[in-house]
């Protein structure tokens, strides 16, 4: 592989030096010691003091789950941060390109246009697989990121090892596996392989399965060249105190949030089983995620219906794919149970 670092880069960024905070500066604080450097209000709240700028202890509590040492993890405020600084460290305006594979999350094509770099969309295949040599042939010398979404929304699906492999090793640039959802997935997570590409990036959450959408959690894996890059241009207190507190103690309880994974994974089941009974749902993807995507007869009619109902759910149906389909999270057994209930009151119309 040719992969260089060094040549992915943008130029600005690897001359750049890392604003240092006065947080940064004294790390090892004891107990004893008086801070009087960073102009802080001296009562204490709890939040008086600036937030850990390196997240240490909460990238160790990931590191003893995830098996990746702390100095290969990045947190961002949300996934949608630590994506965004990946474009920023290694994508020159209107000159770089990224690949990525509609239908997908959108944030990718927003983050692209946001920082103007070119995007080339190679759609998935009629089962949302991805075309391996489609996607190869987009790349030029330009493409810097091929953005893989694993299990990808709004599909639901996870891609084969061996796909992803093609992709990873097919490419020269960095491949980004957005593992939001693996925590569902029977697919198990390329986080084991991290040491065995360089080329690779990995992102997850704590939005879905660790139910933490609120606190605005992302983690990036990746080499500890990627992560140093990266922790180079990131704002130094981009992970506020609030957030490292209550992310700390969710991950001290992991057999809370592997319970919940449990019962999200029984109500999928149990939702796809009564899905099956709603007369005008043609089609049901198989889930590797928390949500399901169907498709319908009409799309909007079927979207508007339930929404008198007081039931939200995602029209996916302006997707590329996606026609008339409709993307709906599993909730818990009560509110799966006034979404049948929903569905199928509204089969006759
Ligand atoms: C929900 C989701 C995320 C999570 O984004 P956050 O900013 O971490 O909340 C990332 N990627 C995909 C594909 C998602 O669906």
């Amino acid at each position: 592989m040719k992969f260089d670092l060094n040549n992915i880069v943008r130029k600005n960024i690897a001359k750049l030096k890392a604003y240092s905070s006065a947080r940064d500066e004294f790390e090892e604080a004891t107990a004893d010691m008086v801070f009087l450097d960073a102009n802080e209000n001296p009562f204490q709240n709890g939040v008086n003091r600036y937030p850990d700028p390196k997240q240490q202890s909460v990238k160790e509590l990931l590191s003893g789950l995830k098996g990746v040492p702390t100095n290969q993890i990045l947190l961002g405020n949300g996934s949608d941060e630590v994506l965004d600084l990946i474009f920023r460290a290694f994508c020159e305006p209107k000159e770089d390109n990224v690949v990525f594979l509609p239908p997908t999350y959108g944030m990718y094509g927003v983050l692209a246009a946001l920082n103007n770099i070119e995007t080339k969309e190679v759609f998935l295949s009629d089962y949302f697989d991805i075309r391996v040599e489609e996607t190869l042939a987009s790349i030029n010398e330009n493409t810097k990121i091929v953005f893989l979404c694993s299990p990808n929304n709004p599909s639901g699906n996870a891609f084969s090892e061996e796909k992803i492999k093609a992709i990873v090793e097919g490419f020269d640039g960095l491949v980004v596996i957005d593992e939001a959802y693996i925590d569902f997935s029977g697919q198990e997570s390329w986080l084991k392989k991290l040491n065995a590409y360089p080329n690779l990036i990995i992102t997850q959450t704590l939005s879905k399965a660790f139910g933490m959408a609120g606190i605005r959690l992302g983690v990036c894996y990746a080499s500890e060249e990627i992560i140093e890059v990266l922790n180079r241009i990131k704002p130094p207190y981009n992970v506020n105190e609030l957030t490292q507190q209550r992310a700390k103690e969710r991950l001290l309880n992991f057999e809370d949030v592997q319970n919940e994974i449990q019962s999200i994974l029984k109500e999928r089941a149990n939702l796809e089983k009564s899905l099956k009974t709603v007369s005008y749902v043609s089609k049901m993807y198989p889930s590797d995620a928390n949500f399901i995507l169907v498709k319908v007869d009409d799309a909007n009619l079927r979207y508007s219906q339930l929404l008198e109902k007081g039931i939200v759910i995602r029209n996916r149906t302006t997707q590329a794919l996606c026609e008339n389909t409709l993307r709906l999270t599993v909730g818990t057994a009560e509110e799966n149970e006034k979404l049948i209930k929903a569905l199928l009151s509204i089969s006759k119309y």
